[in-house]
């Protein structure tokens, strides 16, 4: 099966990855993974909970509102983009988060998208996980960064907006404030990263997301040809959203078309 081919559905409160790219740890899990196609994970706080084949599942936690949530998903997992925004919006009238935010930042609401493709596993052997467009041209840009000589890899991919609501959960509970953590964090439903189009770039020997990424051969090659496979850099040093300077940072702004130029790197 081809890279693009392995998806992450993303349904309203679960979302199932192939079972071929999970890791099962336990006897019973590796069991129910080589018997299973999906593997189902609760968005809200990331377990893993079931495994099924169409509609035909078993539990990993057996309780009755977990098999209530797969019944649900597995019955109809469409999760319109309109109603990921209509979910995010819930969660950031529960934290108080000034219905201004958006505008103050320069930053739009950003929807789920409702399927991603596999881009390859990044630097910790995770699945990285990105919009489809935006999963080819990564690939083909770190395969002509290869032929270059540079090793780019990927720290984070996407990231739901359920991700960063348990970001911010877990620092209310230890006794910060909203806009203590606003500082630091971005609001649910305002990163880049919720797209799928958002790629954190890394090099070997380099610690991720540091602003030391700019002094590598890496970030240099990126200056000077992410462009050519779509990709920008969100947030340049002074960049109008006040976020700090990340030049690990990458966007996929392209849109469906396969840039000419790219020709030469296909496999
Ligand atoms: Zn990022």
């Amino acid at each position: 099966m081809r890279n693009e081919d392995l998806k992450l559905i993303n349904g309203a409160l679960i979302e199932a990855i192939p079972a071929t790219l999970a890791k099962g740890r336990g006897n019973e899990t590796r069991r129910l993974l080589a018997q299973h196609e999906w593997l189902l994970r609760r968005k809200a706080d990331g377990r893993f909970i079931a495994a099924c084949t169409g509609s035909n599942f078993q539990l990993l936690l057996r309780d009755s509102k977990t098999r209530h949530q797969c019944e649900t998903f597995l019955s109809n997992p469409a999760f319109p983009e309109s109603e990921s925004l209509r979910t995010v919006q819930a969660m950031l009238d529960f934290l108080g988060v000034d219905r201004a935010y958006g505008q103050q930042h320069d930053l739009s609401l950003t929807a789920e998208p409702p399927a991603l493709s596999f881009a390859g596993f990044d630097r910790y052997r995770r699945p990285l996980w990105l919009h489809e467009n935006a999963a080819k041209s990564w690939q083909r840009m770190q395969n002509a960064s290869n032929h270059d000589g540079i090793i780019l890899d990927a720290i984070s991919g996407y990231r739901g907006h359920a991700y960063q609501f348990g970001i911010f959960k877990r620092k209310l509970a230890r006794g910060q404030t909203v806009s203590e953590i606003l500082k630091v964090n971005a609001a649910p439903g305002y990163s880049e990263h919720h797209s799928g189009r958002a790629i954190d770039i890394g090099t070997p020997g380099e610690p991720p997301a540091e602003e030391s990424f700019e002094n590598t051969e890496a970030f240099s090659w990126l200056r000077e040809h992410a462009q050519d496979f779509g990709f920008r850099l969100s947030y340049p040093r002074d960049n109008p959203h006040d976020i700090n300077y990340e030049p690990w940072h990458w966007y996929f702004a392209g849109g469906t078309l396969v840039p000419t130029v790219l020709r030469d790197y296909r496999d």
